[in-house]
């Protein structure tokens, strides 16, 4: 394992209390951490990247303790926060340079070699002499995935790395972390987009409410929600009463009526035939039945 939390708890000064006794173990690779917003990511994010301090409990990243080997665990981590922003005044490469010499490479030539490297492999080459904060949205979260790399660490934390890019940068992106992991890096990337986990994590948790819903892998989270989605045809006055009762996960129209899609572990009172579950759906299904929210009548 390449990351164990044991028993972490985050109480914060106003008394929120954002996780409550989160015990995982992150394997090498890519490892995906989902959540609705308020979950308790950031919160657990910004405690591994020693950005902030537990209530209590233990993490140990590669042997070492967190709370005690601040400083090495730091030069193993690179993060990409939630907020990245750039400075007006660099251009791309220059930004680079800047993360490269702040991360203490100070061989001019070798800097050069390592940035002119880096900017290729995120795909930011052609760019290097653009402003850095007049790159699109896309080519912002590549160059804050440089940044994150350049010290060659370990471990690299992303938050919320995909919010805001239309759907090919995001899958650009995702293509690039997938790359990414496949270099003996272990990826923490932390979302509240279900699409974002599916193809590229081998492992991953379920956050809600500062709680570990699931952990696992997303397969057989998926198999978890096999025989609780349905598909029910009703008529337009009946929707109203569906969606009261059930998790209604979609709605399109068909003939005089609607064909909706819910989770639920059984469906009373309408002919429902079972669907195939997706990872969108098994997300809803772990959400609803952590919240309660089922009834049966
Ligand atoms: P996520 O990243 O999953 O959206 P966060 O870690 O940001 O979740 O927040 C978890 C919970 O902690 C939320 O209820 C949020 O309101 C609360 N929270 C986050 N930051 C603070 C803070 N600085 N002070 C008090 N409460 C906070």
């Amino acid at each position: 394992m390449s990351i164990s939390i044991k028993g972490l708890n985050k109480v914060y000064p106003n008394g929120n209390h954002a996780l409550k006794d989160i015990n995982l173990e992150i394997p090498t690779g890519m490892f995906g951490l989902l959540g609705p917003n308020g979950a308790g990511k950031s919160t657990l994010m910004r405690i591994l990247v020693a950005l902030m301090e537990p209530s209590s409990g233990e993490v140990n990243i590669f042997g070492h303790d967190l709370l005690k080997e601040r400083q090495e665990i730091r030069s193993l981590l690179g993060y990409l926060p939630q907020d990245f922003r750039f400075f007006a005044k660099y251009k791309t490469y220059e930004f680079l340079d800047y993360a490269a010499r702040l991360s203490g490479m100070n061989n001019r030539r070798k800097r050069k070699e390592a940035v002119d490297a880096m900017l290729e492999s995120v795909g930011l080459f052609d760019v290097r002499e653009r402003y850095a904060n007049k790159l699109s949205g896309g080519m912002k979260r590549r160059l804050g995935i440089a940044q994150a790399l350049i010290h060659n660490p370990k471990v690299i934390i992303v938050d919320e790395p995909t919010t805001g890019l239309d759907p090919e940068e995001r899958i650009r992106f995702r293509n690039l972390l997938t790359a990414v992991s496949e270099q003996d890096v272990t990826i923490i990337l932390s979302t509240h987009i279900v699409g974002d986990i599916s193809s590229s994590c081998k492992c991953m948790a379920l956050m809600n409410k500062g709680e570990v819903a699931y952990y696992g892998s997303p397969e057989d989270m998926l198999k978890q929600a096999e025989g609780k989605v349905w598909r029910i045809q009703i008529n337009g006055d009946q929707l109203h009463d569906v969606d009261k009762k059930y998790p209604v996960i979609s709605t399109i129209p068909s003939g005089t009526g609607w064909e909706v899609q819910v989770v639920a572990d059984e469906i009373k009172g309408y002919d429902a035939e079972p669907f195939p579950p997706n990872l969108e759906h098994a997300y809803v299904y772990y959400m609803e039945s952590k919240l309660n929210r089922w009834t049966n009548d």
